[in-house]
């Protein structure tokens, strides 16, 4: 993630075996860590990754501010009550230190975090939503949670106070999934903070004809959104294409017009 300065893995692999393909399997793969997609859907925990983390926080104490988790594995990975419990104990000692946990996750939230006597009220908690189709997750994200009910336990948290945000990203092309964009801001439109990212390491997205004008319009779209509903916008570096954006200038709507003028300023 842009701007996280520190980050936590306390697993290696994931059991959701995310098919986009998944950055972080392909460069553990890479570098001998995993053999294969199997070998990465069975995740090994960090054994005494509290233990490390007590000496980590010893050594950097006071220059810590936040804690991103994770970008290497999903701490709450579904239906993994181990690696769970494990990830609310570390969420808990970090809370502790006054470190605030930026987390994010495809599986379903523990109603437990809401309780701010444990944990830290300034959190932010996150889910991965770039699609509403069931049919779409199970190819993507075969084993992980469903959407609905990712954004109902993020929903369940924004309920109790808490910080929720969304990354939208690997955002795929119209040949990949024919959706409109604006039904998934629409649902997740409770959320403070949105992360919009184009999808890479695949050819479907190139072979895509006009895939920098779909993706340019979508940027469009979520920063018109977002400055309606008050939500804070973030384009992932790459998405947007701003020669494109000049070329297609004139078939944009008046709002969209207005938001491609600062974006080419
Ligand atoms: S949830 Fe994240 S870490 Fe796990 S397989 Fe999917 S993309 Fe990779």
């Amino acid at each position: 993630m842009e701007g996280a300065a520190y980050s936590l893995n306390h697993v290696e692999g994931c059991t959701h075996g995310c098919l986009y393909p998944c950055y972080a399997y392909l460069m553990k793969k890479r570098f001998g860590k995993f053999k294969d997609y199997k070998d990465w859907r069975e995740p090994r925990v960090v054994e005494n990754s509290l233990e490390l983390l007590e000496k980590e926080l010893g050594k950097l104490k006071g220059r810590i501010e936040s804690v991103y988790m994770c970008f290497a594995t999903d701490l709450f990975m579904y239906k993994q009550k181990e690696i769970i419990g494990l990830s609310l104990e570390i969420i808990k000692r970090l809370n502790k230190e006054g470190i605030k946990v930026v987390t994010i996750s495809k599986g379903i939230y523990s109603s437990g975090l809401t309780d701010k006597k444990i944990f830290g009220a300034d959190n932010e908690y996150g889910s991965t939503v770039v699609s509403l189709s069931e049919e779409f997750r199970k190819k993507y994200e075969p084993f992980s949670a469903s959407v609905n009910d990712r954004i109902k336990s993020l929903k369940k948290l924004h309920d109790a106070g808490l910080k929720t945000w969304v990354i939208m990203e690997p955002y795929p092309t119209p040949n990949i999934i024919k959706q409109d964009i604006s039904e998934i801001l629409e649902k997740i439109s409770f959320i403070d903070e949105v992360f919009f990212g184009r999808m890479n390491y695949s050819k479907l997205v190139t072979d895509y004809k006009g895939y920098k004008s779909f993706y340019n319009y979508n940027v469009l779209k979520v920063m018109d959104f977002c400055g309606k509903k008050g939500i804070k916008c973030h384009i992932k570096t790459g998405t947007l294409d701003k020669n494109q954006l000049n070329l297609d200038y004139l078939n944009y709507p008046p709002a969209f017009k207005k938001i491609a003028d600062k974006l080419s300023a």
